[in-house]
């Protein structure tokens, strides 16, 4: 699911994935500006995805309308308890919890609450810099000295954490409260895209792409292309430093005539088909084709008997030697991407395949 905003002050995207390896998505996400959280829910099928939804669900339904970070901070409070009454009650299970990271963003303000391992980020001038701490079990050990954070991304016990929603009715979100500038970038993502990339290749990534909704999807996925071990949640918010305009009241009903209303639905129809279009001519997906991987231009699946994609090319690359999680996956739903990254993907791919057959060899002999 991918959703795009355009709200007069501020520009967002967002993306989530399962991933190749998980048979289902335990992230959830919410985008309601000056509102964005994202919940990396755990406790395995019927359990994870019911206590990262629930924190959103009670989240978005108590936020504050303007940011006020006790108010913010309460909100996650009775997400907690929430989620601990669900499991009373069989909704989920037991033992099911969830990370959570809340932020809101109005003119020059941003306040964050926080709980686990889902991290925030702000690009300010080309430089990225992670702006909570997680409660993890590798982020002791890296404050202890122990080990590096190239050494955390990669620990056995990677997604151990030490503060979840879930388990403790007394538990309490980190709270932060910065101060923004006007192109600056928010990043709010899951452990799945952190444990797959570097904070450099992420940066990377923020810096090249400038519309928020393309960079949300480049960044999920640049961490399917590097194996997509977890499930990946991105939110990427695009700071204008405006303050925002009082939202008009809905009034004056009477004054709207059918007409209106009909010019009005020929316009968003018209609007939208000409949008699809040129969302279909800019996708591209990459799926298994006699045992190749081909590529195609446009949009998987079908709409009352039309397709949306064209076969662009099967390549040389065979699924059978790429990794199982990523193989099983062009045979199953297929990679999808945009038109530009394509080619990159493509590459990754044939670079992993080699890998793959020499290995194959290798245990042959
Ligand atoms: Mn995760």
């Amino acid at each position: 699911m991918a959703r795009k905003g355009h709200e007069s002050e501020v520009a967002f995207g967002s993306r989530t994935d399962i991933g190749c390896v998980r048979d289902h998505n335990e992230d959830s996400l919410c985008v309601a500006p000056p509102l964005f959280v994202v919940a990396d829910g755990m406790g395995g099928h019927a359990a994870g995805e019911v206590a990262s939804e629930i924190a959103v669900e009670t989240i978005s339904e108590l936020a504050p309308p303007t940011l006020d970070a006790d108010a913010l901070c309460a909100a996650v409070e009775q997400a907690n308890l929430a989620i601990i009454q669900a499991a009373r009650q069989g909704r989920g299970r037991k033992g099911m919890g969830t990370t959570c990271t809340a932020a809101m963003v109005e003119g020059q303000r941003l306040i964050i609450a926080q709980v686990g391992d889902s991290r925030a980020y702000l690009l300010h001038e080309g430089k990225l810099s992670q702006l909570t701490r997680d409660h993890s079990y590798v982020a002791e050990l890296i404050e202890a000295g122990e080990i590096t954070r190239e050494e955390a991304r990669t620990h056995p016990r990677r997604s151990a954490i030490t503060r979840a929603l879930g388990s403790d009715p007394r538990t309490q979100p980190d709270l932060y409260d910065f101060s923004v500038s006007a192109g600056d970038r928010l990043l709010i993502c899951s452990d799945g895209l952190t444990s797959m990339l570097r904070d450099d290749e992420i940066s990377d990534i923020m810096n090249k792409a400038d519309d928020p909704q393309r960079c949300a999807s480049r960044l999920v996925s640049a961490a399917i292309a590097a194996g997509g071990l977890d499930n990946v949640t991105v939110i990427v918010v695009n700071i204008t430093g405006n303050a925002p305009t009082e939202r008009r009241r809905l009034a004056r009903k009477s004054k709207i005539t059918a007409a209106i209303v009909i010019c009005a639905l020929i316009a968003i129809i018209a609007c939208a088909s000409a949008a699809f279009a040129t969302w279909t001519k800019q996708s591209a997906f990459l799926i298994a084709q006699d045992g190749k991987v081909a590529l195609y231009r446009g949009v998987p699946g079908e709409f009352l008997g039309m397709q949306f994609s064209e076969l662009d090319h099967v390549t040389d690359i065979e699924v059978d030697n790429l990794q199982p999680g990523l193989a099983n996956r062009l045979k199953t739903e297929g990679v999808t991407t945009t038109w530009e990254d394509a080619e990159k993907l493509l590459a990754d791919y044939e670079e992993q395949a080699n890998e793959g057959q020499a290995k194959s060899e290798e245990d042959g002999q």
